[in-house]
């Protein structure tokens, strides 16, 4: 289990995240969702330090880490757990896909060139982007750098995938792979914490549906119970303004 606790952090003087308690069982796929401003992603950025918090933990089983920490050392251990994939993808524009997905190894990991790229191959077949190994990110789709992307973050075998809406600056027509990628992932088993406008996917393939809003959760359980019985007027309220 990995278990955020308190994740407090304003901004100036906005309130944006209010004591933020949440578990990721392992294995499991859990979605937020929740209006535009609730404090969705930001949370997800003090998990990986790329926001400091002002109060709060993550414990990936090894005891807390605090999220206001600035020390090198704990920044470096939640990062190397934490696979991050953008919502507008993040890749390096001067490198070829393959470097994309092999340079984390080498420089991260302390990988050998030729290892770094097996593995490097083997996530991007995963991906079906095996056949753009040599190309540029600019010479490829929104979706299929995305799905580099997802290579990238995968091949460094994070303990928690966490994407922040990564399908919604693709054109319509390259949603779906990249949402079957995501479901493939889930299914062999990757521990995801995404947050997703795509209400129809957050159902299907979601272990646990949270419900956000104002900076802290509202209402969280099963798909069924979240989307078709919430308990929470402002869960129904925020379901019935997006149909
Ligand atoms: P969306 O669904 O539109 O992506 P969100 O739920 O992800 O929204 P956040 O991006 O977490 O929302 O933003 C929450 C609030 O924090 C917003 O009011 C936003 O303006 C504010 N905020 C986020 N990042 C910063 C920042 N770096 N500086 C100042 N305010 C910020
Ligand atoms: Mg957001």
């Amino acid at each position: 289990m990995i278990r955020i606790r308190g994740v407090r952090k304003s901004f100036e003087s906005q309130l944006v995240l209010d004591g933020v308690d949440l578990d990721i069982p392992e294995r499991s796929v859990v979605s937020i969702i929740g209006p535009s401003g609730s404090g969705k992603s930001t949370l997800l950025r003090t998990i990986d330090f790329l926001e400091t918090a002002n109060a709060g933990t993550i414990d990936f089983g090894e005891g807390p880490v605090s999220l206001t920490s600035t020390k090198p050392k704990d920044i470096a251990s939640v990062r190397a757990k934490i696979g991050f994939v953008f919502q507008n993808y993040n890749l390096f524009l001067n490198r070829t896909v393959l470097d994309n997905v092999a340079i984390g190894l080498i420089h991260a990991k302390g990988k050998g060139r030729k290892e770094a790229v097996r593995i490097a191959y083997d996530e991007l077949d995963r991906v079906g982007m095996a056949g753009f190994a040599d190309r540029y990110p600019s010479k490829l789709s929104g979706g299929q750098q995305q799905r580099v992307a997802i290579a990238r973050a995968i091949a460094m075998d994070p303990e928690l995938l966490v994407l922040d809406e990564p399908t919604s600056a693709l054109d319509p027509e390259m949603v779906d792979g990249v949402l079957a990628v995501i479901k493939s992932l889930a299914d062999s088993g990757t521990t995801m914490l995404m947050v997703t406008h795509e209400m129809r996917f957050a159902r299907n393939a979601s272990d646990q549906v949270v419900f956000f809003e104002g900076g802290n959760i509202v209402e969280q359980g099963k798909p069924e119970h979240v989307f078709s019985h919430p308990n929470e007027p402002r869960t129904a309220r925020f379901l019935s303004s997006i149909h």
